[in-house]
């Protein structure tokens, strides 16, 4: 059985808005029966594109991962409804009825993932349906993916073996997986948004001025174990990205054989930028 699925790379969103908008732009004003009312003018967000920023100034990055329905293969959703108001399709797709679902508010609790709004005006709940009434049209992508000017979306169209293949290939995560929900919408280098980083900048005295120092060995180490290792780059910088956030104490140790070594130890967080480190003299 052929089935949608939807692969966002975080690295390539940009925060152009344009999924945003096409949503907008496809579902305000237009009622589509069989699939959804009309979406409110204001106050929903089907596809919502979060923000993250990581570091502190001069080593900050931001991340924006955009998020709507998953479309679930265990949805929560569906197990919550009433007279079979939320149905999973036969290609994956998981449509809220308009007329069954109405009054159902509780479905917006439902879901775990806060992808589901509710409506007050129709006293509906709505969701992003993958452009479904499109694609029973014979479109060959929804409008968000047609819209997204960096190529950050796009879906595949294919049975659910071939798309483990893809995602166990390709590295793809899915959203809080340990609630066991299986999405459809898939994630590339979603740690950019989920994950911390350890950064600093080294510094030491050349010639009576003070210098960035490049090709310093900087080591990471938690609970007594090295874990990682970096060598600092011409900007005297390193970055050791991919840490799980409240995680403990790491402890940074810095070498080079011109100077003083140096180890700063932090307890993990949120990312954490150790700032200019100074290495003294030898
Ligand atoms: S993301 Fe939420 S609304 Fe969408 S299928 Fe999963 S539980 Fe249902």
């Amino acid at each position: 059985m052929m089935k949608w699925n939807l692969i966002v790379d975080v690295a390539r969103c940009h925060n152009s808005q344009n999924c945003y908008l096409s949503v907008g732009d496809e579902y305000a004003g237009n009622e589509y029966p069989g699939y959804t009312a009309e979406m409110p003018l204001h106050g929903h967000k089907w596809i919502d594109v979060l923000k993250r920023e990581r570091g502190a100034a001069p080593m900050v990055d931001v991340a924006y991962m955009p998020t709507m329905c998953n479309h679930c293969d265990d949805a929560p959703c569906i197990a919550a409804a009433e007279n079979g108001a939320v149905k999973k399709r036969d290609d994956g797709i998981v449509l809220i009825d308009p007329v069954k679902a109405k009054g159902q508010k509780q479905l917006v609790d439902a879901c775990p993932y806060g992808a589901i709004w509710w409506n007050e005006e129709s006293q509906v709940p709505q969701h992003w349906n993958f452009d479904a009434h499109l694609l029973d049209r014979g479109w060959k992508q929804p409008r968000c993916v047609q819209a997204c000017p960096t190529g950050a979306l796009r879906t595949v169209f294919t049975g659910d073996e071939e798309m483990a293949v893809i995602a166990k290939r390709d590295g793809l995560e899915v959203r809080a997986e340990e609630l066991g929900t299986r999405p459809r919408v898939y994630y590339r280098n979603m740690d950019l948004y989920e994950k911390c980083f350890i950064g600093g900048s080294i510094a030491g005295m050349v010639d009576g001025k003070e210098e960035c120092i490049s090709g310093a060995v900087v080591t990471l180490n938690k609970d007594g174990t090295k874990i990682a290792e970096q060598v600092s780059d011409g900007f005297g910088d390193f970055k050791f990205d991919g840490l799980d956030p409240d995680s403990g104490a790491y402890t940074a140790e810095i070498l080079h054989p011109g100077f003083q070594s140096v180890s700063e130890t932090v307890t993990l967080g949120t990312t954490v930028y150790l700032g200019l480190i100074s290495l003294g003299a030898r």
